[in-house]
């Protein structure tokens, strides 16, 4: 088992171009992380090229055991690896945050062992004989955020090894160390070529994804960055797996308890301080139960703490960046400036260290302010009421986005009705953000195609090859 000094020296860089990470909940520096070259992403694409073969050639049964050896070293070294990526990202030790996040990487390693390989027999009948064969694609390219910057790598990462790929993981420059650490530790005992990670810009990421050699990309970010990799996937038809932003609506019906709903209503906004692809970021709620909602969300809200990582109490933290805290900060004012009402927060301490925004709910605001149609990817939540179920259904399903989105209601047959006119790729009920290994998660519109997770994770990540006669 490491120490957090021992794993943070093996990350940071020594020598060649190196860059400043900063804890953005005190500003102080926390180490020193390598600027890789393009030349150096070329040298990793050939060495995982290299590898490919002999780890396609080995059982999937030996892959799987990897894998959970895998998941066995990263909870030998979680303690260190929590505390890293509590300082590099910001996030609390407690809550839904940096030890949840590790204990989620051993998870998801295991999932991906254990899913039963989808290869399967189409046909065998009179009319004929085919089966389905999931084979390599050969190089993967796993492009990560700095929002949940372990666990995205994981759920790139583990399956693309099962099915018999080599990865280069790319780590997002806001979040190196954290990723940087993470392949270290799975190389721990990974065979050497199978795994690689390369730090810097996004130059580093766009040499990766115009690669002939890359077979597949599987990218978490924003919707800009994506539609630059579906161009330059263009050209070698490299196959994508694109998670994308998202602007999730929950829509809440008259018939709930507004009390019992609000611990988990404030968590699907507020988890990982906002900073979360599918959190609830707009909600919309029936003017008959409003202001009991949202009387009980501040109420909750008030009963939360947010403060330096390493603190245990705390459960919020700071954003990860000045660009997320400027955006959210914008967002909020443009409520602000239009009526809107400030339950909480909206106040920040200018002066005060740290990218800290306080948490924030706004009620009586427009449909059409900016809080609520751009993704504010932070803790500041808009509620909409409504009157009209066809009409929230229209503002909810408005927006180019559709990656995840939620119903609250005690009628379950009225809540699935509601789930059946919502346009995402998942729509929870009574809950928002919930994550299990063995379900397909996804987006749709703008927020993406592909799924990961599961046997349709498994197979993303692989050729489909049918032998048929
Ligand atoms: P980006 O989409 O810019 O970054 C995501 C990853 O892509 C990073 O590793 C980044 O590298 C890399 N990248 C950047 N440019 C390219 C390129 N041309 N080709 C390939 N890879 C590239 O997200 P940001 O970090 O800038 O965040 C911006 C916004 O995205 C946020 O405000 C938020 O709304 C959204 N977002 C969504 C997330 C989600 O989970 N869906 C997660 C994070 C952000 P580098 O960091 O080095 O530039």
């Amino acid at each position: 088992m490491q120490t957090y000094d021992g794993l943070l020296a093996a990350v940071t860089a020594h020598e060649g171009q190196t860059q400043e990470v900063r804890d953005p909940a005190t500003g102080a520096v926390i180490g020193h992380a390598p600027v890789h070259s393009v030349e150096a992403v070329d040298r990793a694409i050939e060495t995982a090229a290299a590898a490919a073969a002999s780890w396609a050639a080995i059982s999937d049964a030996d892959r799987a055991a990897l894998l959970h050896r895998a998941a066995d070293a990263v909870e030998a070294h979680a303690d260190a690896l929590v505390e890293l990526l509590s300082r590099e990202q910001g996030k609390p030790l407690n809550g839904p945050n940096a030890r949840f996040e590790v204990g989620a990487c051993a998870v998801w390693l295991r999932a991906a062992a254990d899913t039963p390989h989808p290869n399967h027999e189409i046909i065998n009948d009179e009319s004929g004989r085919a089966t389905m064969h999931y084979r390599p694609i050969g190089v993967v390219a796993a492009i990560t955020p700095w929002n949940w910057p372990l666990m995205i790598a994981i759920w790139q990462i583990a399956p693309s090894l099962r099915m018999g790929n080599t990865v280069v993981q790319k780590p997002s420059e806001y979040t190196p160390l954290s990723g940087l650490a993470l392949v270290r530790i799975l190389n721990t005992v990974l065979p050497e070529g199978v795994l690689q990670s390369v730090s810097g810009g996004g130059d580093l990421g766009a040499r990766l994804t115009s690669s002939p050699k890359v077979g597949k990309i599987m990218f978490t970010g924003s919707t800009a960055t994506g539609k630059k990799i579906i161009e330059a996937s263009a050209e070698h038809v490299t196959r994508l797996t694109l998670e994308l932003g998202g602007n999730d609506a929950g829509i809440v019906l008259p018939d709930v308890d507004a009390k019992a709903i609000a611990p988990d209503l404030f968590w699907g906004a507020f988890i990982n301080t906002g900073q979360t692809c599918a959190a609830l970021k707009r909600l919309y709620v029936h003017d008959s139960v409003y202001d009991e909602v949202v009387a009980e969300l501040v109420a909750f809200a008030r009963t939360v703490p947010m403060g330096v990582g390493l603190e245990e109490q705390n459960e919020l933290g700071p954003l990860q960046n000045k660009m997320q805290y400027d955006i959210v900060d914008r967002l909020v004012q443009s409520a602000i400036d239009s009526g809107a009402t400030i339950e909480c927060g909206g106040n920040p301490e200018r002066e005060a260290p740290g990218f800290f925004y306080p948490t924030t709910i706004v009620s009586n605001i427009d449909p059409h302010n900016p809080l609520v149609v751009e993704e504010q990817f932070g803790p500041a939540l808009p509620v909409v009421r409504f009157s009209d179920l066809d009409e929230a259904l229209v503002l909810a399903n408005e927006l180019e986005v559709g990656l995840g989105a939620s119903v609250w209601s005690s009628d379950r047959e009225k809540a699935l009705d509601v789930a059946a006119r919502m346009e995402s790729g998942t729509v929870w009920i009574n809950g928002h953000g919930g994550l299990h290994p063995m379900i397909p998660f996804g987006g749709a519109k703008q927020s993406g195609y592909g799924k990961e997770f599961g046997a349709e994770g498994l197979k993303a990540v692989a050729v489909a090859q049918v032998v048929s006669g």
